[in-house]
């Protein structure tokens, strides 16, 4: 378990400029949406949106997509000993 507090690297650009490169860009939002996501999964679920906090939401690393999930969207795989979120438990 980690404990991530404050150490954000809170990376913000404004990339919302080009409109006619659209498809670059839309190939570039795909990546960096991913990239997004885990950096958001690091505080909020990556599945129900639900902040985490210490005492009430713990955060639990999904083992196969990486990304932070709450108790609720994870499940204890005892095979494997590690968690999964939804989408990925569902996958098998
Ligand atoms: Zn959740
Ligand atoms: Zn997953």
């Amino acid at each position: 378990m980690d404990l991530f507090a404050g150490g954000a690297a809170a990376d913000r650009r404004r990339d919302e400029a080009g409109a006619d490169a659209a498809s670059l860009e839309e190939l570039r939002r795909r990546r960096r949406l991913h990239l997004r996501r885990r950096q958001l999964s690091q505080r909020v679920c990556a599945r129900c949106g639900e902040g985490f906090s210490l005492l009430f939401n713990r955060r639990l690393e999904c083992a196969d997509c990486a990304l932070g999930v709450c108790r609720h969207c994870a499940e204890w795989n005892p095979q494997r000993d590690v968690w999964r979120c939804c989408a990925c438990k569902e996958e098998r």
